[in-house]
């Protein structure tokens, strides 16, 4: 059973009392994750009787979410900059959902910190920085939503949650554990989740909306991917695959679209960490994916200016495909530290 720091608890919530323009922040490349927790929070504001909230995003975030309550509310950082801004002025309250340091939101971390706002961080990953006046950071958290249940029943709140906000907590508690098949060890994990089924939420529903909502492009490329892209190292148990931006046009590629495909190469019984590497517009986005004990954050963190969680974690490289390619293969040497 994971104990909140009550105090902590208090304190966001008697910042929370006395906040009128709230606005809730999350990391680039929104997840389902971090938009469930964004609205879960709004909804449970709207609920505390809050009607000045905003839910601003570094940048897009991909289709399949946009059937959450009020997501089409959503202040796009990168197109929208005059309104965010203004939002971030505005605010006298920011809470920073599902991210641990003002360099996950890119760009929109100079705004942020220049906010004389009170900020309130919830997250479930390593090493926080300390830049919120309440850090509520619990990294044996399997998603950010599931910390969000348990701060929203520590502030005593647990009736204000309806359907609408356990429909968004379920979102996140889902995509983090890409179904409830990784990082879902927890008993008190299910606890919650019959706690959400009783409130009525649809989970067939929920898991259609978010899964099966690819176009026939998307399932090509990854065809494309398998057949014609995957690199097995055998000597480290890895698979590899890596696009260029210019791979990606003839499958039409949509914010999206590349969600999941990291996960495939793990099936493989040999494959212990599968990576995923995507050209886009100012840089290479990578993810990793392990089974088991080894560490891909740590190897993310320390070759590829990343981090995340044990199992799954990101980075990036701002030189080409080929040369990143390159160092990756130099490093895989020292995944063995990595444990
Ligand atoms: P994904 O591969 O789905 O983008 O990210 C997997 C996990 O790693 C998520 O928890 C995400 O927050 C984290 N992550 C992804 N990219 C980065 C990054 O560039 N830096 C850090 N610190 N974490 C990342
Ligand atoms: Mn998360």
């Amino acid at each position: 059973m994971t104990t909140i720091d009550q105090k902590a608890v208090d304190r966001a919530k008697q910042l929370i009392d006395g906040a009128k323009r709230i606005a809730i922040t999350i990391h680039l490349s929104p997840d389902g994750d971090a938009m469930g927790s964004a609205h879960a929070l709004k909804h449970l504001l709207y609920r505390l009787g809050k009607t000045d909230i905003t839910i601003i995003a570094p940048n897009e975030f991909p289709h399949f979410l946009n059937w959450l309550p009020e997501a089409e509310n959503v202040l796009l950082y990168d197109k929208q900059k005059a309104e965010a801004e203004k939002a971030f002025n505005d605010a006298d309250l920011i809470i920073c959902a599902d991210y641990n340091e003002p360099k996950r939101i890119g760009n929109m971390g100079e705004a942020l910190l220049a906010s004389k706002a009170k900020k309130i961080m919830i997250d479930h990953h390593v090493g926080p920085s300390d830049f919120a006046d309440v850090t509520l950071s619990y990294p044996q958290m399997p998603s950010c939503c599931e910390l969000i249940y348990h701060v929203i029943c520590g502030m005593g709140y647990k009736n204000l949650i309806d359907k609408t906000i356990a429909t968004c907590i379920y979102t996140g508690m889902m995509t983090d554990t890409v179904n409830f098949s990784v990082n879902f060890e927890d008993p008190d994990t299910y606890l919650i989740l019959a706690d959400l089924l009783h409130l009525g939420i649809n989970r067939n529903e929920i898991y259609s909306n978010v899964y099966n909502q690819y176009s026939a492009n998307r399932e090509r490329l990854v065809g494309y991917c398998l057949y014609k892209k995957m690199t097995i190292y055998p000597e480290y148990r890895t698979a590899l695959i890596a696009l260029t931006g210019k791979e990606l046009y003839p499958f039409n590629f949509q914010s999206g679209d590349a969600e999941g495909i990291v996960n495939i190469p793990l099936q493989i019984a040999d494959v212990d960490m599968s990576v995923f590497m995507r050209e886009d517009k100012d840089k290479i986005k990578i993810s990793f994916r392990s089974k088991g004990d080894l560490a891909t954050n740590k190897f993310a963190k320390i070759y590829f200016n990343g981090g995340g969680h044990k199992n799954a974690a990101g980075g990036e490289s701002h030189t080409t495909i080929p040369d990143t390619i390159k160092h990756f293969e130099e490093c895989l040497p020292k995944l063995k530290d990595c444990q």
